[in-house]
């Protein structure tokens, strides 16, 4: 998909489809994943429609980090966790399967299951 017909991220942006909300910003939106594959498992998205990452453009490449960072914070408080993973499938042959570009941040703290990066 090169345009955002029909894209779920763009539906949730626009309030069209319900998400649990943790943040968001004029440019960005920071919801809980459908299917967490652990507690406070949280996606980040520019709430442009931007198919990967390479396709951002300057000003949302240049804040992109600065919401991350945003949302891992809060995302630390909430879920008392001391570390969490970053990570990003770029592309069908990396496992990217929703083709709006999204950074996905699992919560971690010491003695929780091993689940390490988030692979599509
Ligand atoms: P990826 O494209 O990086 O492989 O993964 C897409 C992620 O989006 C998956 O973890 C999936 O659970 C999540 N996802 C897909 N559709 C929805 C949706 O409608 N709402 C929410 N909150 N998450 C979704
Ligand atoms: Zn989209």
């Amino acid at each position: 998909m090169t345009n955002n017909d029909h894209c779920i991220f763009c539906e949730i942006v626009k309030g069209e489809v319900p998400c649990n909300k943790v943040w968001e910003d004029e440019d960005f939106l920071a919801f809980a994943d459908i299917y967490p594959v652990g507690e406070g498992h949280t996606l980040v998205i520019p709430k442009k429609h931007f198919v990967n990452l390479l396709d951002l453009d300057e000003e949302n490449s240049r804040n992109y980090l600065n919401a991350i960072k945003t949302v891992a914070k809060i995302l630390l408080g909430e879920h008392h966790a001391d570390g969490f993973n970053l990570s990003l499938n770029n592309g069908d042959s990396a496992g990217q399967i929703v083709k709006h570009t999204h950074f996905h941040i699992l919560p971690r703290k010491e003695g929780d299951t091993k689940r390490g990066l988030i692979l599509g």
